[in-house]
């Protein structure tokens, strides 16, 4: 495995590869690799002849006060850990490469950025979208893999490779969780003990409303919160910041759920901010 710095490296390689014929996988990553991120890279192995995974903190998606600073960073554990998984070039650029002195455009995808995450987060999500773009243009993948944890992201992400004509598939892979259904994060780092104890009544809150939608046949996306709101409040450790029944494919809010409904939440636990989510699709 090869370590790139160079953002004209990673263009030399991408291209070499491109010559020869193969395809290229795309993983791109904050670092602090876990098994969600290695779950995608042996996606991503399977399915290209070199697997490119990036390790970018990237500062503008992070609002004034949010943690870039705290972000967990430890790229020689990174590097042993994507090594192993089958990553064949880890791209880590540093932030003057990435925006250099007189940068100045970013990508907004109307909607999208303002709903949900981006209520509580704006400008996130401009940042997330501004970098997918540059990395994307930089590693020239291929196919490029995200995961499912971060619902909106995919959804962004699909919408902005179609509307800006980007010659690139996007594949969405499953939540990777921990036993008891917390979904894996690099912010689980943070949590103490009993937070950790307590983090998974989040993914208890969506399990009940899976079944509330699928079993008990509930079509109101109100009495669905309702239900995560009480078996989030059974822990007071953890403070809810929403919860939502939307259209799986727009973000937008659903007045009677039918089809295929995504229901994501965030909460806070402790001084970490957790989201999480399921997607219920309805047969007929
Ligand atoms: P991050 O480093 O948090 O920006 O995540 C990099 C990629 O890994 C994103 O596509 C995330 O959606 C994905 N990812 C993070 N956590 C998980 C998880 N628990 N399961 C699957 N994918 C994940």
């Amino acid at each position: 495995m090869e370590i790139v710095k160079r953002p004209a490296r990673m263009t030399f390689l991408a291209r070499e590869t491109r010559a020869r014929g193969e395809r290229i996988g795309f993983v791109p990553t904050m670092g602090a690799l876990h098994e969600g991120h290695l779950s995608l890279v042996r996606r991503a192995d399977q399915a290209s002849d070199l697997v490119v995974m990036s390790v970018f903190v990237n500062p503008i998606q992070f609002e004034v006060g949010e943690d870039f600073r705290s972000y967990p960073r430890d790229l020689p554990r990174d590097a042993d850990q994507a090594r192993a998984a089958g990553v064949k070039v880890l791209y880590a650029p540093e932030v003057s490469d990435v925006y250099p002195p007189g940068y100045r455009t970013h990508v907004t995808v109307d909607g999208i950025d303002t709903a949900l995450e981006g209520a509580s987060r704006p400008g996130h999500f401009r940042g997330v979208a501004t970098v997918v773009t540059k990395l994307l243009n930089r590693v020239t993948p291929h196919v490029a893999f995200f995961g499912q944890k971060d619902a909106q992201q995919a959804v962004l992400i699909r919408r902005l490779v179609q509307d800006l004509e980007m010659d690139v598939e996007i594949e969405i892979c499953p939540t990777v969780r921990e036993p008891d259904g917390l979904a894996l994060s690099s912010r689980n780092v943070h949590l103490s003990a009993a937070e950790r104890r307590a983090a998974p009544v989040l993914h208890r809150a969506l399990c009940r409303a899976e079944t509330a939608i699928r079993e008990d046949g509930t079509r109101k996306p109100e009495e669905v919160v309702d239900q995560i709101r009480e078996i989030v409040a059974t822990e007071p450790l953890v403070s809810l910041d929403y919860a939502a029944v939307v259209d799986a494919e727009t973000l937008e809010p659903v007045e009677t759920i039918r089809g295929t409904v995504l229901v994501p939440l965030a909460a806070r636990v402790g001084a970490s901010r957790l989201i999480d989510n399921v997607i219920v699709k309805l047969e007929g």
